[in-house]
């Protein structure tokens, strides 16, 4: 089947019982069973839910994946990955990374014992000087938070494959519909289902993929001994909102084509992020393993200090000024105080988020009034 034939049926059947075509919410805690140990597969909902399992079936289709795996977070799913370590085990991932990602392995995994090295993986070649005989795991996110950097998926995969490593990768700002990494190589590929899978920001969840059954095996042991699970009501609306995720990625990457068009020309503008212009650094690679560009844009203003930058974040009336992306609602983000907060002022600048850059999360609003709005705040 192909990919919006997928996003509507993967997973769902109308229900047994009653025929009601959607998948309902089953909001129960545990399951009766006929005698101790004997069940229809289900016993206690943080193991196991079947509104969640519908689901978890669902982004697996998306993905071209045999197992899927839901977290109540996109750092419920991150953090179960990582949690496949042991102490002395080393991971190399990119120097440009959510935020949130680079916090959780510096004051968290690292006080575990693991190790981690930030290196500049938009040429893959800079990976192999940190593989040794502890290093378990490479962790790519394409396009990176927030410089729309564009990590080689298949080149990162054949580097894993020669050296027995896991490559996991951060698929969120592309969505399964303009990428899959495991076709392309990867081992798991991790989602923030909060962002364009859920698609109307109104709910916070994550997602693992993958094909591996013993890996996947482990880490359905971790869900259910660590109890990041989902409830029922999130996996829902994650359902409901996965049944329009083609329709909503062309809207997105439409008007996302249109934005970085009219800011490509705009005085004001310095530097512009965006993987479809063709004098992007890695555009070559973003073609070959993206379908299209996506709605993500980020840019820098031309000497700007940080209350000229704050002003015009604060000067918006479509877009609105928040963390999180994906939605169908435009937002526009200020990533040096508010999603990448938590990276070292000089570390941040290193690779670009400076405190005049701004990242815009397109909408799927009438392209016209986006720009408009870009217009007037930029005057
Ligand atoms: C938001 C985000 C995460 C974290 O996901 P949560 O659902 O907020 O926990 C991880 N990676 C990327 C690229 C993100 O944008």
């Amino acid at each position: 089947m192909k990919f919006g034939t997928k996003a509507i049926h993967a997973g769902q059947e109308p229900d047994p019982s009653n025929g009601a075509i959607m998948t309902p919410i089953y909001q129960t805690s545990t399951y009766v069973q006929e005698s101790p140990g004997k069940h229809k597969g289900y016993a206690y909902a943080r193991g196991k839910n079947p509104t969640r399992v519908a689901l978890e079936k669902n982004i697996a289709a998306l993905e071209n994946a045999k197992h899927g795996l839901c977290f109540a977070s996109g750092m419920g799913a991150m953090d179960a990955v990582i949690k496949l370590l042991k102490p002395g085990d080393e991971v190399i991932t990119s120097d440009d990374l959510y935020g949130g990602s680079y916090r959780m392995f510096t004051k968290v995994f690292a006080n575990y014992g693991i190790k981690f090295h930030f290196v500049n993986m938009t040429d893959a070649s800079n990976i192999s000087k940190y593989v040794n005989a502890n290093t378990k795991l490479i962790w790519a996110e394409t396009p990176t938070n927030p410089t729309m950097q564009i990590i080689d998926i298949a080149a990162c995969a054949a580097i894993a494959k020669q050296n027995n490593l896991m490559l996991g990768v951060d698929n969120t700002f592309a969505s399964p519909y303009l990428q899959n990494p495991l076709d392309l190589g990867a081992t798991i590929v991790m989602h923030s289902v909060t962002k364009y899978l859920g698609g109307h920001s109104d709910v916070v969840m994550g997602a693992l993929c993958l094909n591996d059954d013993k890996i996947y095996e482990q880490l359905a042991f971790i869900l259910n001994a660590c109890g990041a699970n989902p409830g029922p009501m999130d996996s829902f609306l994650v359902l409901r909102g996965i049944k329009t995720l083609h329709v909503r990625m062309d809207r997105h990457c439409f008007n996302g084509r249109k934005v970085a068009e009219f800011l490509k020309t705009h005085p004001k503008i310095e530097k512009l992020y965006w993987p479809g212009f063709t004098d992007h650094h890695n555009h070559e690679i973003a073609k070959k393993q993206m379908r299209d560009f996506g709605g993500m844009i980020s840019f820098t203003l031309k000497g700007a200090s940080l209350d000229d930058t704050f002003k015009l974040a604060s000067s918006f009336k479509v877009f609105s000024l928040a963390e999180s992306l994906g939605g169908v609602e435009s937002l526009v983000n200020h990533p040096a105080t508010m999603t990448h907060a938590s990276i070292p002022k000089a570390e941040r600048e290193r690779v670009g988020v400076v405190d005049s850059l701004l990242r815009l999360s397109i909408g799927i609003e009438d392209a016209d009034d986006l720009i408009n709005d870009l217009k007037q705040a930029l005057a």
